[in-house]
């Protein structure tokens, strides 16, 4: 018989969203067991942060460790909108509009970044399987998820607990089964990239850069230290197989893209060029976040084309928000249709801002002042200030708030939440008799 281990909380997948819920739930007294099925380090791609993570940084004791290890992101360069001229938002303005003390955000390799967190949840007090590849999630009589199945060693093992997390990224290992996905037709994209081992920084040399290309995408520059610049191309699916016909290939339109690219003309040779990466970037979103004994985070969730470096962001706040609701449910059983409810609400509405703002963004036609004027009516901070509003709902420091002082039992708030479900019932049963 296969060996069963039994936790308050089975977390399915080591990435930041898993090892963030791991380390918050251990730190607050309860078991919890990280499934990974890699061998860490391991390559992943996203490694610009933006500042709106470092509340949780600082809550996760990591903030020293990350100034150390990982180059600063101070804000964002931009050639986009039909000015050709090149622009700039700080990250330090939209902290200073809240009197906080945080300044930037990181650049970070993301094997090592990974890694730390990881470790980190390890150090809390969660127990980490590494090369434990889950692959059937258990359910008991009534369809409550009560664990999974994962084979580790070449041998099959289970792990129950009262709830599950699926941490497990584009895996999407509970969310694939347990609800719908809604996938961003408009956002379903490919990206190409590779690094460079020299280059010449631009002025502001911590920056992330984004650049429109002219005929469609636009390109990222990740400075990931002095010499090593991370640098790749978004183009939209449809584009890419159209520009790859007549035996064209991803090689060959990426360096088409650079060599219209005033980014990378002034700050890469092309002619080094090494090896390519490339993967899939559509957008897309679950039905749920929640049932009965299980949650999803990040990516498996919910994912955002990059446009704005919010992934990592976004689940990790994500996994934040969860990890109150389920200590919550923990606590009083009673309270975890309530407390799981109140996560998905708002992790709903974080991710719909974005991606709002990401496809009023996508079109390269407008100008600075338009980007930022929409940015200022979505963002939440109390601002008049434009510039401030757009950094502010990019970098996630608009939503800072929300996230830090969320609590699912919070009796006014459960209130609003309760008269909402009142009011979409209603709703939902006029629309059934009609
Ligand atoms: C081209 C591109 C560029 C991006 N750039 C950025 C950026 O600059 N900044 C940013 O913040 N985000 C960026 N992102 C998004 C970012 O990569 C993700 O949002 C982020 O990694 C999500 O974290 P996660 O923890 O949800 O998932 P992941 O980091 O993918 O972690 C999931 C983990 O689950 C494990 N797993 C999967 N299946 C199983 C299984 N069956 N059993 C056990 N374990 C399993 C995987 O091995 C993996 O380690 C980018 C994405 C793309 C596509």
């Amino acid at each position: 018989m296969s060996r069963t281990e039994n936790v308050d909380v089975v977390v399915v997948g080591g990435g930041p969203a898993g090892s963030t819920i791991g380390s918050l739930l251990a730190k607050s007294g309860h078991t919890v067991l990280i499934l990974e099925r890699e061998t860490f380090p391991r390559y992943h791609i996203g490694e610009s942060m933006v500042s709106g993570m470092a509340p949780l940084m600082e809550e996760l004791g990591l903030i020293e460790e990350l100034d150390a290890r990982f180059q600063h992101k101070s804000g964002i360069s931009l050639r986009w909108g039909r000015d050709p001229e090149p622009w700039r938002s700080d990250f330090s303005a939209a902290f200073s509009a809240t009197g906080s003390h945080f300044t930037h955000a990181w650049h970070v390799t993301r094997s090592e970044f990974d890694q730390l967190m990881l470790d980190n949840a390890r150090k809390l007090g969660a127990t980490v399987h590494e090369a434990a590849h889950v692959t059937e999630i258990l359910r008991d009589e009534t369809g409550r998820v009560t664990g999974v199945a994962y084979t580790q060693d070449g041998e099959s093992r289970r792990a129950t607990g009262r709830f599950v997390v699926d941490a497990s990224g584009q895996g999407r290992v509970l969310t694939r089964q347990m609800t719908e996905t809604t996938w961003q037709e408009d956002l379903r994209n490919v990206a190409v990239w590779t690094y460079f081992d020299s280059y010449t920084p631009i002025e502001y040399k911590d920056d992330i850069l984004v650049e429109a290309i002219q005929g469609g995408g636009w390109v990222w520059g990740i400075p990931l230290s002095d010499t090593r610049l991370s640098m790749g191309y978004v183009l939209s699916a449809g584009k890419l197989s159209e520009a790859t016909r007549g035996g064209r290939t991803q090689g060959d339109v990426f360096l088409d893209c650079l060599e219209s690219s005033h980014l990378a003309r002034t700050m890469v040779d092309l002619g080094a060029v090494g090896e390519l990466k490339t993967t899939r970037d559509w957008s897309h979103v679950c039905d749920t976040f929640h049932g009965p004994g299980w949650v999803a985070v990040g990516d498996s969730a919910a994912f955002i084309d990059p446009l704005f470096s919010s992934g990592v962001w976004l689940g990790t706040s994500a996994a934040w928000l969860a990890a109150r609701a389920i200590g919550a449910a923990l606590e009083d059983a009673e309270q975890e249709q309530l407390a799981l409810e109140r996560f998905d609400t708002l992790y709903r509405q974080m991710f719909k801002d974005i991606l709002a703002y990401v496809r009023f963004f996508m079109d390269p036609t407008r100008l600075r002042e338009e980007y930022e004027e929409r940015a200022l009516q979505i963002q939440k901070m109390v601002t008049q200030n434009s510039r401030v509003g757009f950094v502010s709902m990019i970098s996630g420091v608009s939503a800072i708030a929300d996230v830090v002082d969320f609590d699912p039992m919070n009796v006014e708030d459960v209130e609003d939440v309760m008269q909402d479900w009142d009011e979409q019932t209603a709703a939902a049963s006029s629309t059934a008799g009609d």
